[in-house]
């Protein structure tokens, strides 16, 4: 399943256990900043990412616009972190549609021939 808008490269894809607390959390986070959910929280790094201590899983949870970034959940293993954080910036011409300070090369900055 693809999203539209994202780049169709390979990615990590797994998914993390969102704790109902934390789903709760982004229903209500959604709820005051009106947004919307993502329909897909597979891990959008690339799948041959390090998963060490300072590389976690990341996955989007839901989109609050252009200007107030995402809610992410950032994982290792059954530890989940749920983190508010604004659009990366690095790309000017075309979105990166990953969070601002991501691990590793934009996405869509990778060369095309
Ligand atoms: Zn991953
Ligand atoms: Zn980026």
């Amino acid at each position: 399943m693809t999203e539209p808008g994202l780049p169709d490269e390979p990615r990590c894809g797994r998914t993390p256990v969102v704790p109902p607390e934390m789903a709760e959390t982004v229903r209500t986070i959604l709820g005051s900043e009106g947004g919307t959910a993502s329909s897909d929280t597979s891990c959008l790094r690339h799948p041959d990412h390090p998963d060490h201590a300072d590389n976690p899983h990341y996955s989007l949870l839901a989109d609050l616009g252009a200007k107030d970034g995402g809610a992410w959940t950032l994982w290792r293993g059954p530890n989940l972190l749920l983190v508010l954080l604004p659009w990366c910036t690095t790309l000017e011409d075309e979105p990166c549609l990953l969070f601002h300070g991501h691990p590793g090369p934009c996405p869509s900055s990778q060369p095309s021939g």
